[in-house]
C-alpha cells in the first residue's frame, strides 16, 4: 500500500511566527516521511488582505525560505504556489455552486471580520471553498492545522460529502490533525498569536529581537518571592515549547515562590535563541539566493499541477460539462 497523503499550506501574509511553526510548520518537518506531503504556499488566500505587489512577492520568498529553513525537503514534498494551479479556482467554483449562502455566513473567519466592522469582501466570505479545493483536490487523509483552522477541513468534509453524493464518488474525507498541546500557540499578551493582533513572536527574528519581545509577554504583578500558577503564566506557556530540559525545575522554582517573571523571561529567551538559531541561520542564507527559492517553487508547482489537473478532469465530467 502506498504511503498516506497529507496537504497543509500556510499564507504568505508577513513573516511567520511560533504559533506558526508549533501549531502547523513543525508537524509537516515531522511527517515528511511517513506521509507523501503537499505544502502549499496559498498566495490567493493572502490576496484578501494584501494588496502590494512587492510586499506579496517578498512574501512568497520569505514562505519558501521559511519551509526549507525549517527543514522541509523538496525532494521528498512538493512545495507549491496556490497560485500556479488554475485548478483550485476552477474546482472552488464548482463547490460555490454547491454551497449555500447562509452555510458559509456561519464561518468563524467571516463573522469575526464583520463583527469587527471590517470591509468584507467576497474572497473572505468564499475563503472556505477555495480552501476546500485546495485540499480536496490532492485527495489528503490528514491535514495539519492549529485549532483556528479545524472549521474549515470540517467545511471541506461537507462540501466532499455534498458532492460525492449528487454527482458520484469524487473526493477523499480528509481529518484535520491537530496536537492537543499546540492547537493554539499564545502570543505576548496571552491572546491566541496572529498576525492580526499584533502579538507574534517571529520565527526568525533576531537574537536581540526575540529578547526585547520576549520581555514584553504580559504576566501577573506577584513578586519574585511570590509562589506562582505556571499554568496560568504566559511565560511559562512557551517555556513548554522551548525548554524541555528544564521544565521541571522551572515548575518547581514557580511554585515554591523562587523565581521571578524577569529571569523566567530571560532563561526563556536564551533557550528560544538556541532552538531557533540554526533555522535562522538557514533562512537567512537561502533568503540571499532567491532565484533558488523560486527554481524550487516551480517544480512544485508543476508536480502539483499533475496531481490537480487528472482530478479536475474527473470532476469535469462528473458535473457534465466535458463532453
Ligand atoms: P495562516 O496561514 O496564517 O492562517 O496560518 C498557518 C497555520 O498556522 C494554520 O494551520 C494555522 O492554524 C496555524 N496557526 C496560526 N496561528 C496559530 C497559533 N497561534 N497557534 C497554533 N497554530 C496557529
Amino acid at each position: 500500500m502506498g504511503k498516506k497523503i497529507l496537504l497543509s499550506g500556510v499564507k504568505p501574509t508577513g513573516r511567520v511566527h511560533i504559533g506558526n511553526y508549533f501549531g502547523a510548520m513543525k508537524q509537516f518537518v515531522d511527517f515528511q516521511d511517513d506521509y507523501e506531503s503537499r505544502i502549499m504556499i496559498a498566495d490567493y488566500h493572502a490576496l484578501t488582505t494584501v494588496q502590494d505587489a512587492s510586499v506579496l512577492k517578498q512574501d512568497i520568498l520569505d514562505l519558501v525560505a521559511s519551509y526549507l529553513a525549517i527543514g522541509l525537503d523538496p525532494n521528498r514534498v512538493i512545495i507549491f504556489q496556490q497560485s500556479a494551479v488554475a485548478e483550485h479556482l476552477e474546482l472552488a467554483w464548482i463547490f460555490n455552486c454547491l454551497t449555500t449562502m447562509p452555510y458559509l455566513a456561519r464561518a468563524h473567519a467571516y463573522k469575526d471580520a464583520l463583527a469587527k466592522n471590517k470591509e468584507v469582501n467576497v474572497g473572505v466570505f468564499t475563503y472556505p471553498l477555495l480552501m476546500a479545493a485546495d485540499i480536496l483536490i490532492y485527495d489528503p487523509d490528514v491535514v495539519p492545522v492549529g485549532q483556528d483552522q479545524k472549521q474549515h477541513v470540517e467545511i471541506a468534509r461537507d462540501v466532499a460529502e455534498k458532492f460525492n453524493r449528487l454527482f458520484g464518488e469524487a473526493f477523499k474525507l480528509p481529518e484535520p490533525f491537530i496536537p492537543e498541546d499546540v492547537k493554539t500557540v499564545t502570543g505576548l499578551d496571552g491572546q491566541k498569536m496572529s498576525k492580526s493582533y499584533g502579538n507574534t513572536i517571529p520565527l526568525f527574528a533576531n537574537e536581540k529581537d526575540l529578547k526585547r519581545l520576549v520581555m514584553t509577554i504580559v504576566t501577573d504583578s506577584k513578586g519574585e518571592t511570590e509562589p506562582k500558577n505556571p499554568e496560568e503564566c504566559h511565560v511559562f506557556a512557551l517555556h513548554k515549547l522551548f525548554s524541555q530540559v528544564d521544565l521541571p525545575e522551572l515548575k518547581r522554582r514557580y511554585v515554591e515562590g523562587k523565581i521571578g517573571y524577569r529571569e523566567s523571561k530571560e532563561i526563556l529567551a536564551h533557550n528560544m535563541n538556541q532552538y531557533l538559531k540554526p533555522m535562522r541561520e538557514k533562512y537567512e542564507s537561502l533568503l540571499s539566493r532567491p532565484e533558488e527559492i523560486k527554481t524550487v517553487l516551480a517544480a512544485g508547482s508543476e508536480r502539483a499541477q499533475v496531481i490537480a489537473r487528472a482530478k479536475l478532469e474527473r470532476v469535469r465530467e462528473l458535473v457534465g460539462v466535458k463532453l
